[in-house]
């Protein structure tokens, strides 16, 4: 059986990408590594829910590091730019390629991540910088297909898990609207 480590960017969008990997007859473990995610307060509640989902998966959850500063180094020169854009390109990059090296260590076979199931995030791009940074090594699944997303939010309501309204940094929070996005 092949395995994969799947980047888990919350336990909501963990919930029907799991169900497909595992449907697909991979063996799955979770990484959690969000730096991005403001305030602490909130990693930690994000955290939690997605510890649950694991245990209701009965799979491993690795943590990766709250590295913040190295988040803000990063990103913080893109503040104004719109959700989707340069910001959170690197966003993504820094996610995915602590992921890949996880995979390497670990001596997984595969690595892909949750990214891709918001109808908020563009599959492409995540695809891209995957395939960028791990070459065959990335499992090149765009999860928002086969409605992915209307399944994990009806899996995330069934279940009652914590589900945000806002994607994860300072600035996505400081452009929440009053509408619920999830
Ligand atoms: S909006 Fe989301 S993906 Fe974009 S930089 Fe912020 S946390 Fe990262």
């Amino acid at each position: 059986m092949k395995k994969v480590l799947l980047h888990i960017c919350c336990g909501v969008c963990a919930l029907a990408s799991l169900k497909r990997l595992k449907k697909e007859g991979f063996y799955v473990e979770g990484f959690f590594y969000n730096p991005n995610i403001q305030p602490f307060t909130e990693y930690l509640k994000r955290k939690e829910t997605a510890l649950a989902v694991h245990n209701l998966n009965k799979i491993n959850m690795i943590e990766g590091a709250y590295n913040l500063k190295q988040w803000l180094d990063i990103c913080r020169k893109y503040k104004d730019e719109k959700e989707g854009g340069l910001r959170c390109r690197r966003c993504y990059e820094l996610r995915l390629k602590e992921t890949a090296k996880v995979c390497k260590e670990k001596e997984f076979d595969y690595f892909t991540t949750t990214l891709s199931i918001s109808p908020y995030k563009r599959s492409e791009a995540i695809i891209e910088i995957g395939e960028i940074l791990g070459k065959k090594k990335f499992l090149a699944v765009d999860f928002k297909k086969q409605e992915g997303f209307k399944e994990t939010i009806s899996l995330a309501k069934k279940h009652q898990f914590y589900r945000q309204n806002y994607c994860g940094c300072i600035y996505s929070k400081s452009k929440l609207k009053a509408k619920d996005r999830k």
